[in-house]
């Protein structure tokens, strides 16, 4: 997972999680389902707003994003 020191605002980006645009450490997360040749649409998160965790499903090891931080008025 690459870490960025801050976000790219150019198509007036809010992250998904808390809703701000504020300039701090920003991480790329693949969209399953978008690879194509060696390309993947990505979201763009706050580093901080986002904790990574790792499922053991017996034959698949799958990765889990666990939100840290919720939208106002997001349910619990
Ligand atoms: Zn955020």
């Amino acid at each position: 997972m690459k870490i960025f020191k801050g976000p790219n605002l150019s198509n007036g980006w809010k992250c998904p999680i808390c809703g701000t645009d504020e300039d701090k450490e920003v991480v790329l997360i693949g969209v399953n389902g978008t690879q194509r040749d060696n390309l993947i649409e990505s979201h763009q998160y706050h580093l901080s707003c986002i904790e990574l965790l790792e499922h053991d499903m017996g034959q698949d090891l799958v990765l889990a994003m666990r939100i840290v931080k919720r939208k106002p008025g997001w349910p619990e």
